[in-house]
């Protein structure tokens, strides 16, 4: 423990919530040296949809390793490239009408949406692009200077520009039409906001608190693009690989984005990997124009390739994602009535959390949770929102159990709040 608090950065995050030594894992649970478990509420921020050493996606690992497949290959054809390409489109583009090209960048989300965004500019030829109060496109230059957050953007250490804010579904209250106010804005010559090259949006705003937005707000979203002649990115890096019970996070609005940037889950074995896709018309990037070492890795195109095989292939594992949505909701909403309304339920499909008075009580729930054996982490502008991002493929009763150690956390800490109260 002693080399990590002496020599590992100050910048380190999850390790000070969770400050104790992980050596194993398996589906939603972590162990530690010492051997005590914990249920995962967090599944790598939502990069370890399929759990953790998933069985078939791990052999599929070791088959690909054991023949001396390709390891990296930089941006060259290669066996797996072909498979996973083939099977994205077999079963996740085709079947949903899309027709889109495949972008692989360097392996962080970040990375992605930096691609997606010099896109976009390129097409249009201008500078701005509009993104949402609360959204979160990760902390490269480009990316973070359309990510809200004042802690992010301070490490920026330079001005952040090209980017301009609009209220995001609901952000000035339920009845207020934000996407009205930006029609207006944007068709009027004198209200300081330019044409922008693009919208950037998260159709469930993962690190900005489980905001999400209604079909009919992203529907109005897409026309206002296509009025104003504006390219439309959803960023579906968190919400996406089926995280909502759809594969893609927009599809229950049944919009088209010109661009889509996925990562996070996508080679649903927490490998490295990060990809843009994009309407065929926009691909006007001449060859190497954005780069990178690591673009396409292939033990990831490997374990990526049998994930889709093998939960994409029919609606079956949609199915179960909506009922174990269903099951996180009921949990959730019982905590809410418990306290009559304290808590807000929020977010949509299996990324769904509580909305806290407060930082400090959401901070407290989710240390009380982990004396508990539930790891469960914050989002929202004042990490005032209890976040429940566990793997797909939970079992419904390790899901009951965890919503069972979350309740029994709140009950803890809102026992302690009114007895300081009073
Ligand atoms: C995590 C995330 C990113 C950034 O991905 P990194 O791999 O951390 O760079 C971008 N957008 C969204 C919506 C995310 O959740």
């Amino acid at each position: 423990m002693e080399i990590f608090k002496t020599t590992e950065s100050e910048v380190r995050v999850y390790s000070r919530s969770f400050p104790v030594i992980f050596n194993r894992a398996k589906n939603a649970h972590l162990y530690t040296e010492d051997g005590k478990a914990y249920l995962d509420f967090l599944a790598g921020a939502g990069s370890l949809n399929y759990g953790h050493n998933n069985d078939i996606l791990k052999k599929a690992l070791l088959e690909y390793i054991e023949s001396d497949g390709v390891s990296q290959g930089l941006d060259m054809f290669t066996t797996a490239k072909h498979d996973f390409m083939e099977a994205y489109k077999k079963y996740i583009l085709e079947p949903r009408g899309l027709d889109y090209k495949m972008q692989f960048t360097g392996p962080t989300g970040t990375n992605c949406v930096e691609a997606a965004l010099k896109l976009a500019r390129k097409v249009k030829g201008r500078d701005t692009v509009i993104s949402f109060t609360n959204g979160f496109h990760g902390v490269s230059l480009g990316a973070v200077a359309a990510t809200g957050n004042k802690h992010h953007r301070g490490g920026a250490g330079v001005p952040l520009g090209g980017v301009n804010f609009m209220p995001y579904d609901g952000y000035l209250g339920d009845d207020v039409d934000t996407i009205a106010m930006i029609d207006k804005m944007l068709s009027d010559g004198s209200s300081g906001i330019e044409t922008p090259a693009a919208v950037i949006v998260e159709a469930v705003q993962g690190e900005g608190g489980l905001n999400a937005a209604r079909a009919e707000w992203l529907q109005k979203l897409e026309k206002l693009c296509q009025k104003h002649d504006i390219l439309l990115i959803v960023d579906d890096i968190q919400a996406g690989n089926g995280r909502t019970g759809e594969f893609f996070s927009f599809e229950f609005a049944g919009i088209k984005p010109d661009i889509v940037t996925v990562s996070k889950s996508l080679s649903a074995y927490g490998l490295p990997m990060a990809l843009v896709l994009f309407k065929r018309e926009l691909d006007v990037w001449s060859s190497g124009e954005h780069n990178g070492t690591f673009r396409g890795n292939n033990m990831a195109f490997a374990t990526a390739t049998a994930a889709l095989e093998t939960y994409w292939k029919d609606n079956s594992f949609a199915e179960e994602v909506k009922k174990k949505a269903g099951i996180l909701n009921k949990g959730l909403k019982a905590i809410s009535d418990q306290f009559s309304g304290q808590f807000k339920v929020k977010g949509r499909g299996m990324m769904q959390g509580i909305a806290c008075r407060d930082g400090d009580l959401a901070g407290k729930i989710s240390a009380r949770a982990f004396e508990k054996g539930l790891i469960i982490e914050t989002a929202g502008p004042d990490d005032e929102v209890v976040k429940c991002l566990m793997p797909l493929t939970i079992s419904e009763e390790d899901l009951q159990k965890g919503l069972d150690l979350l309740k029994e956390s709140v009950e803890d800490v809102m026992k302690e709040d009114m007895s300081q109260a009073s």
